[in-house]
């Protein structure tokens, strides 16, 4: 019988949910959807000091606004610290794990001294029980920290999903702690037996919760190979990994805070659409054959762990804008009304006239890239408009003036739909021997605030007749 298929994403609450996680997030939410698998929210919150609250809670708005759904979650780590506790038992017990009661002073001196030889670091096994060795006396008043005995020949191979076949010898790798004491302020259960470090954990849960496939971020290859040891000595099955490449920013180097915004909620903030953050994230790093534009259950259909890219990808904000503009233009009025709303009252404009912010969006949406330039346009409707002196200069110009303040007569007059509105103008250009592109850019400007817009009648339909003539009325 085949391993069911289950998924897992493990962010840890110590930021923001990080573009890179938000793409292994989507590949191993696809490629459990996919396989009819299962996916499942774990929150890695054993970094005590550094795990916040306000973490936790963007986390999980941002999968939920991306809409990636999880089946079973969120499991926190914090709450599985018997689980923890009793398999580190176990392993004390088998002689896989040890105690180990070297002070940071004396692990700092043994660096040292590795240094000074030329060696590369690593802590030297000397509370590792061996047949025949004498260990140290235990000291008093040191609390210990709990290492994982690594084989200490051979050599960890794995075919990773992304990568291909890994090679990692054990003479690299040291005994690594998986249990240290807590920190202050720790909650009690961890007070009494200690934290589990990421390592060991995340082994426990993965095998606990029968995770089969293992997406993450290629920073991680290098705990793999204490990860595969730690499954070995608890004779769990193996998961298959799969380590993506990072993204790099558009300068070439690591994505980062400081360069570039990495939050998703901030692409949410900045007016991006749900669906095309997936799409983009999902080419990031993937592709099908030369689709650049899907749905999120093309990628479902077709997500099944091939053609992930090896080399890192750059973030490309153009392309994420040409994206985004490419939802906007096929999303629902109704739908682009409420966001728009949203936008709006962040800028402390508050409006309740869903249907007015639809027709405005219906009007707009083709020359938007974000919901935020959506907002930019729908704002003309409820503040007054900033007249910028170059544009009355260029626009509002003696040749015009009398024209649009005939045509102010006649639009308080005209029944206040666009077939009125276009009649008025035309007949108004007649009468003073103008052309539209002589008109329509003064009208705009007084109007609108800038000099081009979508036809100019049907914008005006969204005004109220008494706005339009008061903004035509200083002439
Ligand atoms: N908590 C780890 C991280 O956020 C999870 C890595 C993993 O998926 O194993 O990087």
């Amino acid at each position: 019988m085949t391993q069911k298929v289950r998924t897992r994403i493990a962010p840890s609450p110590t930021g923001f949910l990080h573009l890179g996680t938000a793409r292994t997030a989507l590949y191993s939410w696809a490629y459990a959807r996919h396989f009819g698998g299962e996916f499942v929210l774990r929150i890695e919150d054993t970094d005590v000091a550094r795990s916040t609250q306000d973490s936790v809670d963007q986390i999980l708005a941002s999968m939920q606004w991306l809409g990636l759904n999880h089946d079973e979650g969120p499991v926190y780590q914090m709450q599985r610290l018997a689980r923890y506790h009793a398999v580190v038992e176990e392993m004390l017990a088998a002689g896989t794990a040890y105690r180990c009661y070297a002070t940071p002073e004396e692990l700092d001196a043994m660096r040292e001294a590795q240094r000074a030889r030329g060696e590369k670091t690593h802590y030297d096994g000397r509370w590792r029980p061996e047949p025949g060795k004498r260990l140290p006396p235990i000291p008093a008043g040191v609390k210990p920290v709990v290492r994982f005995a690594n084989p200490q020949s051979g050599v960890v191979s794995w075919d990773d999903l992304v990568k291909g076949p890994i090679h990692i010898s054990n003479s690299e790798i040291d005994d690594l702690i998986i249990l240290r004491p807590a920190p202050e302020g720790a909650p009690d259960g961890a007070a009494a037996l200690g934290v589990p470090t990421y390592n060991f954990a995340v082994v426990v849960d993965d095998s606990d919760m029968a995770i089969s496939h293992v997406f993450r971020g290629d920073e991680h290859i290098n705990n793999t190979p204490w990860q595969i040891n730690i499954f070995r000595a608890l004779k769990a099955p193996l998961p298959q990994f799969g380590h993506c490449p990072i993204i790099l920013g558009d300068d070439g180097q690591k994505l980062s805070k400081r360069r570039g915004a990495v939050s998703v909620t901030a692409y949410e903030d900045a007016g991006y659409l749900p669906e095309a953050m997936l799409n983009y994230l999902a080419r990031l790093g993937w592709s099908h054959g030369d689709e650049e534009l899907f749905s999120r259950e093309q990628m479902v259909q077709w997500f099944d762990g091939s053609h992930l890219a090896r080399s890192p990808a750059q973030w490309d904000p153009a392309k994420l804008a040409w994206v985004n503009a490419h939802y906007i233009k096929t999303a629902d009025d109704a739908r682009l009304a409420g966001l728009m709303q949203r936008q709006l009252a962040s800028r402390g404009v508050l409006v309740d006239e869903l249907e007015l912010l639809a027709r405005a969006a219906a009007l707009f949406k083709d020359r938007c890239t974000t919901v935020v330039e959506l907002a930019d346009w729908a704002e003309m409707l409820f503040v007054p408009v900033k007249l910028r002196d170059e544009d009355l200069a260029t626009h509002v110009t003696a040749a015009v003036v009398p024209a649009l303040r005939s045509l102010r007569s006649q639009l308080a007059d005209v029944a206040w739909d666009k077939a009125s509105i276009a009649a008025a103008l035309k007949e108004t250009l007649a009468a003073h021997q103008l052309k539209m592109p002589q008109l329509a850019p003064a009208l705009r400007v007084l109007v609108c605030g800038r000099p081009q817009t979508p036809s100019i009648d049907a914008v005006l339909t969204l005004f109220p007749r008494h706005q339009v003539l008061e903004r035509l009325q200083h002439l």
